[in-house]
């Protein structure tokens, strides 16, 4: 019982507007949730509301270690955000910082690949050893899992696949550069192009803009996804679009990582297969070498949008297991010969 006990570890998902935490358990089950709103204003609050939900959920069950998944560039050794898109964060010694305020072993992850790291243990990835997962929200997160590894890249920012150049010269993305992936194939570019079209007063578009009551900017991915569900040919094509523009750049992902799966995740992939199909045929006919290798499998990821939570938590628990090891590897030299005099003592 001790043993369940002490397998428990909490996973802070840190969100641009919510906090969601939750007690994880060692098959990737969520025992509890708690959610905060995003203090955005300064690093120290944000760690406030970390040590908050992480001594509420204490309060309640016995854990071991935390895991925190966030946007941004964390650094390879783990212990800093360089970076973070919608919070103060800007090379802020987070690790420590939290550490100290739970006194209990903390990591921090980059939330694209704590999702992947659950779907590969408990999702769509499981018994994947050569696994790509891509996350498509507001940009595009991306994920390298390779026989249980995480490739993470000499500086801690591998995986950055969003932000890979498929158009030349096309539209601009907030990185700085022009014609990104994730201009073409998020959520995001899904919804600038559904509002575009419904603003230029198209015929066609009138369907979806009647749906959210004549207003373009009031248009979302869910309401075009639910359109396109409903059987409204203009949301079912640009469904179409954005999955066209994720086959091709996964077809380049196949080319440098050849993987067996992608596992496709966020909230675009609710349209299932009105997404997907069109992903699945365009990657067949842009993979590199196609007819003459096997083809990579492409999944809709299992997991939701609690899959960042349940990696950050299920990363603290191996990174335990981790250092247990090492350290029952490298005892000190003083122990090991005294052992070695033992044993001629023996003799
Ligand atoms: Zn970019």
């Amino acid at each position: 019982m001790m043993a369940f006990i002490q397998a428990l570890t909490v996973g802070v998902d840190i969100g641009g507007t919510k906090v969601a935490a939750g007690v994880v358990d060692p098959e990737g089950n969520i025992l509890e949730r708690v959610r905060r709103d995003t203090p955005s204003t300064s690093p120290q609050a944000t760690e406030d509301t970390i040590a908050d939900v992480v001594a509420e959920l204490r309060s309640r069950y016995e854990v071991t270690a935390v895991g925190i998944g966030a946007a941004g560039w964390i650094d390879v050794t783990g212990a800093s955000v360089l970076f973070s898109p919608h919070l103060a964060w800007r090379h802020e010694p987070l690790r420590d910082a939290v550490r100290r305020r739970v006194r209990l072993p903390v990591i921090i992850e980059n939330d694209a690949n704590a999702a992947a790291w659950a779907e590969w243990r408990f999702g769509a990835g499981q018994g994947e050893s050569h696994l790509v997962c891509v996350t498509l929200g507001t940009g595009i997160g991306g994920a390298v899992v390779t026989d249980g590894v995480m490739l993470r890249g000499k500086y801690g920012v591998a995986g950055e696949f969003g932000h890979m150049t498929i158009v030349p010269g096309g539209h601009r993305c907030e990185c700085g550069n022009r014609g990104c992936w994730e201009q073409y194939a998020s959520g995001n570019s899904l919804v600038r192009e559904a509002r575009e079209l419904a603003a230029s007063g198209s015929p066609v578009a009138q369907n979806l803009l009647d749906r959210v009551g004549g207003d373009p900017l009031r248009i979302t991915g869910p309401s075009v996804t639910e359109a396109a569900k409903d059987g409204d040919p203009v949301a079912v094509e640009l469904l179409e679009e954005v999955g066209r523009w994720l086959g091709v750049g996964l077809a380049n992902l196949a080319a440098a990582f050849d993987p067996g799966t992608f596992v496709v995740g966020g909230g675009v992939s609710e349209a299932g297969d009105l997404f997907l199909a069109p992903a699945r045929d365009t990657f067949k006919r842009s993979l590199t070498g196609r007819g003459f290798r096997p083809e990579a499998q492409i999944q809709r990821a299992a997991l939701g949008n609690e899959a960042g939570l349940v990696g950050a938590a299920d990363l603290a628990r191996e990174n335990i297991r981790l250092f247990r090891r090492r350290r029952r590897r490298r005892r000190p030299a003083s122990e090991r010969l005294r052992e070695r005099v033992d044993r001629l003592a023996d003799i």
